[in-house]
Formats: C-alpha cells, sequence, structure tokens
C-alpha cells in the first residue's frame, strides 16, 4: 500500500492516527531508518510470525486506545526467543488498561543498537504551517523543555543550528565518558522530517502533528524506535 492509501485507509476507519506499524511505514517511506518489525495478532499467532526477526526483540501493544504504552504495561524489551515473545504478549494482554483496550495486535520488533535518545518532531502551525522540532529524549524534553524549532523547509545549516541550541548538545559529543553518538544521522533524520522534501511539507494536508519519541543515535545510525502520527481533520469528510 502507498502513503497516501494507508493514510485514507485510517481516515475511513475513523483513526485520528495512525498506528505504530504505519506511521514507520511512512518513516521508511522518507528514508528514516526503522527496526526490522512484524505485526502479529495474539500469543499464540507470535512464534510462527517472528521467524524472520534477529533476536533479541521488543513486543509493543498497538491500540488506538493506548498512548502511553509503558506506562500500560505495553512495551517489553530485550526478548531472546519466540517462546519470550508470546510470554510476553500473553502476560499484556492481562494488562487492565489493555484488557480494555481495543487492540489492533502486537508489534514485534528488532532492538536498534544502544545510543542517546532523542525526539524529533513536527506540527502544523495554523500561522507558520509546519514546523520542526528535535529535543534529547526524556527529562530534557519533559522536565527541562530543552528543544529547538524551526519553520520548514529546513537546510542542513538549520538542523545544525539546532542541535547547537539544545542546553543538552554537549552530551552528544559524550559528555560523562560516553560515545559521540552521530550528529550527520541526526541531521539527515532532521532533513528527512523538516526538509524541502522531507514528510512535514510533503504531507502537509495529512499531519497535523508528528512525533519520534524516541530516535535512537548510535555512533553510526540513528533507528526511530516510536512514531506517532496525528491526522488532519478534514472538512470534506
Ligand atoms: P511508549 O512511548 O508508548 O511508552 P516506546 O515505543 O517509545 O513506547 O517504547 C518505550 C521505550 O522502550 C523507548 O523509549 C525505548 O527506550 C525502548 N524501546 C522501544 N522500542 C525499542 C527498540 N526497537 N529498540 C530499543 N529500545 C526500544
Ligand atoms: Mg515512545
Amino acid at each position: 500500500m502507498t502513503i497516501q492509501e494507508t493514510i485514507s485507509q485510517a481516515r475511513k476507519s475513523g483513526r485520528k492516527a495512525l498506528d505504530e506499524s504505519n506511521g514507520k511505514q511512512l518513516l521508511a517511506e522518507f528514508g528514516v531508518t526503522v527496526p526490522q518489525s512484524i505485526v502479529t495478532k495474539d500469543a499464540a499467532t507470535a512464534a510462527g510470525d517472528v521467524s524472520n526477526l534477529k533476536f533479541p526483540v521488543v513486543v509493543k501493544v498497538m491500540s488506538a486506545d493506548i498512548l502511553h504504552k509503558s506506562d500500560a504495561g505495553g512495551v517489553k524489551v530485550g526478548l531472546q526467543n519466540a517462546d519470550e515473545v508470546s510470554q510476553a504478549i500473553a502476560e499484556m494482554a492481562k494488562q487492565p488498561e489493555i484488557k480494555k483496550a481495543d487492540v489492533d495486535g502486537y508489534l514485534v520488533e528488532e532492538m536498534a543498537p544502544p545510543g542517546q535518545e532523542l525526539v524529533v518532531g513536527g506540527l502544523k502551525d495554523p500561522q507558520f504551517g509546519p514546523l520542526v522540532m528535535v529535543g534529547l529524549g526524556g527529562i530534557f524534553v519533559e522536565v527541562l523543555k530543552d528543544v529547538a524549532f524551526r519553520i520548514c523547509p529546513i537546510e542542513e545549516i538549520d538542523a545544525r543550528e539546532m542541535l547547537a541550541e539544545l542546553k543538552g548538545a554537549p552530551l552528544l559529543k559524550g559528555a560523562r565518558g560516553q560515545k559521540p553518538v552521530s550528529e550527520d544521522a541526526i541531521i539527515d533524520v532532521l532533513m528527512k522530517v523538516g526538509g524541502d522534501n522531507g514528510l512535514l511539507m510533503q504531507l502537509e494536508d495529512d499531519i497535523a502533528e508528528a512525533d519520534i519519541n524516541p530516535l535512537i543515535v548510535s555512533d553510526n545510525g540513528a533507528v526511530a524506535v516510536d512514531a506517532r502520527f496525528i491526522l488532519t481533520k478534514q472538512s470534506n469528510s
């Protein structure tokens, strides 16, 4: 299915956002690296469905009713084999918040190489049009609001300035004895999201909000491990 077909199908089924699997398909279409993944229905189907994935893997619940999967007990990382995947799904299905949700299935995906967690996002401002943002993950975004915004489309120099603006920027260069992460990989993702040919500009009519949280950046690449795209409201539907 093309992205446009995926988007119109989501709209037709009354969804306000793309599910995580479709969100990652959209990112991949624009050249952003996402983990290899499959969607499975339940614990019984999992073993057969995961045979082409490289372990360890992560399991995540997929439901339009659940925004924060971890809070709902719907994320389990570091699973080593098909049995562990089935067990994790069986346990998730018993969590109160998941039990009462309308569950689409379970996303099983390969683990990204360890690195720094960043957030890359975007939104459509009524006055300025698409804006792109970047921040360091976790407390940096949530508590310290350490983020940088630009109006799209951005050029590479803008993307570099955005990173330099972050108070946490020294962490990217390997503060506290950690390996420096690839700034080029972050710039590349920012261009694919906020550049002229990026997804926010190209899908301006369809995407109201984009959220990659986190983008895991290592010394040689960046992988988008969570993706949420909220669709614009359409007056003619
Ligand atoms: P949510 O934000 O809905 O709780 P996420 O999909 O962001 O769920 O997963 C929660 C956390 O699990 C992420 O912030 C990340 O630390 C870790 N994680 C999720 N998917 C992967 C993955 N493919 N590889 C490595 N870590 C992951
Ligand atoms: Mg997340």
